[in-house]
């Protein structure tokens, strides 16, 4: 079924369902729609919004796709919070004292310079890099 919007030549729009573009071409022809307004036959189809994804609806999808990446990541940083501790600028002298030491098997997470994060993963320490989003930010 379609739905399309009728403009009489009253100048009325009104709307009507039908099964198929053919079958609206077809009423047309035999003058078998009119207006609901003045019974009129000169009926024409006027603009309808297309259920297409426009440029508009594509934004919003990205839109949508930014913000659930971002509540991803926000969820991540909420679970690194809780579960691990944080040890601030300390992060790559704190990685490597549970490295070597074995101290402690809980997580950590801190700040750490390309420089220092290049280093630890040369000594075989793994961390990862998270993108840090801020919080209460829309
Ligand atoms: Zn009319």
């Amino acid at each position: 079924m379609i739905k399309y919007n009728l403009k009489c030549k009253c100048k009325k729009t009104f709307e009507s369902w039908f099964s198929s573009s053919s079958e609206f071409d077809y009423l047309k022809r035999k003058k078998l729609i009119n207006c609901i307004y003045c019974n009129s036959t000169s009926i024409e189809k006027s603009i309808m919004s297309p259920n297409l994804p426009s440029k508009s609806n594509k934004n919003i999808s990205k839109i949508k796709l930014e913000k659930e990446t971002k509540n991803q990541l926000l969820n991540l940083r909420k679970y690194i919070e809780k579960n691990c501790r944080d040890v601030g600028a300390n992060f790559a002298q704190e990685a490597r004292s549970i490295f070597y030491d074995k101290k402690t098997s809980k997580g950590i997470y801190g700040s750490a310079t390309n420089e220092e994060t290049k280093e630890l993963l040369e000594e075989g320490i793994e961390v990862s890099t998270v993108p840090w989003v801020k919080k209460n930010e829309n």
